[in-house]
């Protein structure tokens, strides 16, 4: 009897019990496939760390012992869909029975499902032993209802003891630190340099040239900077403990033109592809907590990321879908500017986080949530093409957790599932965040006219927009007494400047 076992690209997990001891009657599968690499347009170096890290994993399975059967994405026996390849891996193994473990994404567990009916022999499908709280509690506690975030963190902080007391509440006598995580970073202390090593991957990157994959974004084949080994994802994790997180919580809502990651982990890439366990990073955060060397006030914000973010829009994705990829609550239609693909705008605030992105594949969430988040939801882009370029852009993007960020949290898309709020904001949030507004062409302070910032336009011409359904959320009551203060002429003034704003949205 001979099992294939598949494992897909975001599932390089060595710690799997799957493979506590390498078996003669099991072949892994791995395999590069257009499929996956053309379901968007993916930035270039997403597509390079993929497969280095998934030939890097093959390798490390092989030198244990285990049999291995990959694909490249080049090879010629390569049929490029998951059906094609497993078939012919299960007639060239003599398999009986095939294996995988769930999978994250909608799109790829159905396509698993249709190739486990018609294969014609047994499939067993087991946890990828990755998250917090598996598929099946999530389906339990999101059964009536999708709870506050804030609620699903705390329980799940008490159900795994993490900064617990003996008495069951939270050390430091609160739950939430956010008020003292909001600093502007003036320069100092200065953060540290990007956290990965640089490897040359040219030869992948002619194999995806060759294979003719389109993608975006600076390839940088020579010097891709994300981690391919556990090892380093690893040494990534100790390198942030030690110098970002004593700062993660004060900056962590901070922007520089001059430091793309301050005080972050960009550690998501690692994570996403279950390099990292997300309980060792939690623990390793708690423990420098113990041991003095970073405050509460840091380390509850991270594990907060974690176990309260992370799960949670996982939960949020696999209680709400298939129907949640296309909710459209606010009926944006409009198109996406030209200039997310090129960075060519006169806003510094949004050139500053495309450029950074088209770079490194990388943004930290403030960049990603209140500069093109924040634009997209004030410009009224349609969903699906913002979900387009979030789910191309990042690194780290997996549609599991770009899909709940972006059309829930950021484009509140959802009608507020996810957030009880829509994250709208004009440019005083982006002063006040960021050194960017110095040095921009529009005025930051003028909400009409010319060179008055879009960011203030476009978000009073929101409020006004939207007064029917939001006016109605007790949350959003501050804005709209706001708009109300407003008088008739500005009023007016503001509509004229956003109609000719968005108008042009191209050349702004
Ligand atoms: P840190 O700031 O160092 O945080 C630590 C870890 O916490 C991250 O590595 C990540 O695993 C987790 N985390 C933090 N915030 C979130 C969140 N909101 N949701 C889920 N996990 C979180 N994250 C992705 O991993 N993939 C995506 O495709 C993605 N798309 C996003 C799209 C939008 C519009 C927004 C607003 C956010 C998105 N995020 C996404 C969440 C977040 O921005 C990234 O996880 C984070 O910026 C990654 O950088 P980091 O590792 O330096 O994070
Ligand atoms: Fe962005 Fe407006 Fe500030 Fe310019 S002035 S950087 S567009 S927020």
């Amino acid at each position: 009897m001979t099992t294939v076992r598949l494992i897909l690209g975001d599932q390089l997990n060595a710690a799997h019990s799957w493979f506590r001891e390498a078996r003669p009657d099991v072949c892994y599968l791995m395999m590069e496939i257009r499929s996956e690499t053309d379901y968007v347009r993916h930035h270039a170096q997403k597509v390079i760390a993929l497969f280095a890290a998934m030939r890097a994993f093959a390798d490390a399975l092989r030198l244990a012992g285990h049999r291995v059967h990959y694909y490249r994405i080049g090879d010629t026996a390569n049929r490029q869909t998951f059906a094609d390849n497993i078939r012919e891996t299960v007639r060239t193994c003599s398999a009986d029975r095939w294996e995988r473990m769930e999978a994250d994404e909608w799109r790829v567990e159905q396509a698993l499902d249709e190739v486990a009916s018609a294969l014609g022999i047994p499939c067993r499908v087991v946890d990828a032993e990755h998250f917090l709280v598996g598929r099946a509690e999530v389906s339990r506690q999101f059964a009536e209802r999708v709870p506050r975030m804030e609620y699903f963190y705390r329980g799940l902080r008490k159900k795994l003891g993490l900064l617990i007391d003996p008495s069951g509440q939270p050390h430091g006598g609160r739950w939430n630190f956010d008020e003292e995580n909001r600093a502007r970073w003036p320069g100092t202390p200065a953060a540290p340099d990007w956290p990965w090593q640089a490897h040359d991957l040219r030869a992948i990157w002619q194999e995806i040239q060759h294979a003719g994959v389109a993608t975006m974004g600076d390839p940088n084949p020579d010097q891709v900077r994300w981690p391919i080994t556990r090892k380093e994802a690893r040494a990534g994790l100790v390198a942030f403990i030690r110098h970002s997180l004593p700062e993660f919580g004060r900056f962590q809502d901070a922007m520089s033109a001059h430091a793309p990651l301050l005080f972050h982990s960009a550690l998501s890439f690692a994570l996403n592809t279950k390099m990292l366990h997300p309980r060792e990073v939690v623990d390793a955060a708690i423990g420098a907590w113990e041991e003095g060397t970073a405050p509460l006030a840091a380390v509850e914000g991270f594990i907060r990321q974690i176990i309260g973010w992370r799960e949670f829009v996982r939960a949020v994705y696999w209680a709400c879908m298939p129907a949640y990829s296309s909710v459209n609550a606010l009926g944006a239609s409009r198109p996406l500017p030209e200039w997310y693909w090129t960075a060519k705008t006169n806003m510094h605030c949004l050139r500053a986080a495309i450029s950074q992105s088209l770079s490194l594949a990388y943004a930290h969430h403030i960049q990603r949530l209140m500069i093109t988040g924040n634009f997209a939801l004030l410009a009224g882009i349609a969903p699906d093409e913002v979900d387009a370029w979030y789910l191309g852009i990042y690194i780290d993007a997996f549609e599991w957790v770009e899909l709940p960020n972006t059309r829930g949290m950021s484009q509140f898309a959802d009608g507020g599932v996810l957030a009880s709020k829509p994250y709208a904001a004009g440019a005083n949030y982006i002063r006040k965040q960021s050194d960017y507004c110095h040095t921009c062409q529009y005025d930051a302070r003028r909400r009409h006219g010319t060179g008055a910032c879009p960011f203030n336009v476009l978000y009073w011409d929101f409020i006004d927009r939207h007064g029917e359904t939001l006016g109605r959320n007790p949350r959003m009551a501050l804005p709209y007494r706001n708009w109300a203060l407003v008088n008739a002429d500005e009023k007016q003034a503001i509509r004229v400047t956003a109609k000719q704003y968005l108008s042009q949205l191209d050349s702004l």
